[in-house]
């Protein structure tokens, strides 16, 4: 590929918001990506800084996602305590059937949000073009 501002250089990269090829002199680098100087700069930022803050709304959200999940596992496993206390015991009692479900309900709940999440981040990494 050859520099699209000037045909006698090779190009070594492309701009992010035009893709034109780019040599050395003409390219301008950005954090994160190339624009052609004096022309793209400001576009290039634009979505550089757009992608940067997706990815940032992306982690606030996995980790959101996360923690919920962490939560309701725990909580399953408090409401199993008594059950499996009984069961030891071999004294079971009235509320011990209806916790032991509530905390199967709960930890499945949180697995399945987990194993759903990684589904998606699995998706989004396929998909992302670099
Ligand atoms: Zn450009
Ligand atoms: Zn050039």
């Amino acid at each position: 590929m050859r520099c699209f501002y000037d045909s006698r250089h090779e190009a070594v990269g492309s701009c992010r918001s035009c893709l034109r090829g780019l040599c050395p002199d003409c390219l301008s680098v950005l954090d994160g990506g190339l624009a052609c100087k004096g022309q793209c700069e400001a576009v290039v930022r634009k979505i550089l800084d757009l992608y940067q803050q997706n990815g940032r709304m992306m982690a606030l959200h996995r980790q959101s996602t996360h923690n919920f999940a962490a939560f309701q596992i725990w909580l399953g496993l408090g409401f199993m305590v008594p059950p499996v206390f009984s069961m030891f015991s071999q004294r079971f009692s009235y509320p011990d059937g209806f916790l032991l479900t509530m905390g199967v309900l709960y930890i499945g709940w949180g697995v399945q949000l987990c194993q759903r999440e990684e589904k998606m981040r699995k998706r989004l990494n396929a998909a992302d073009i670099p």
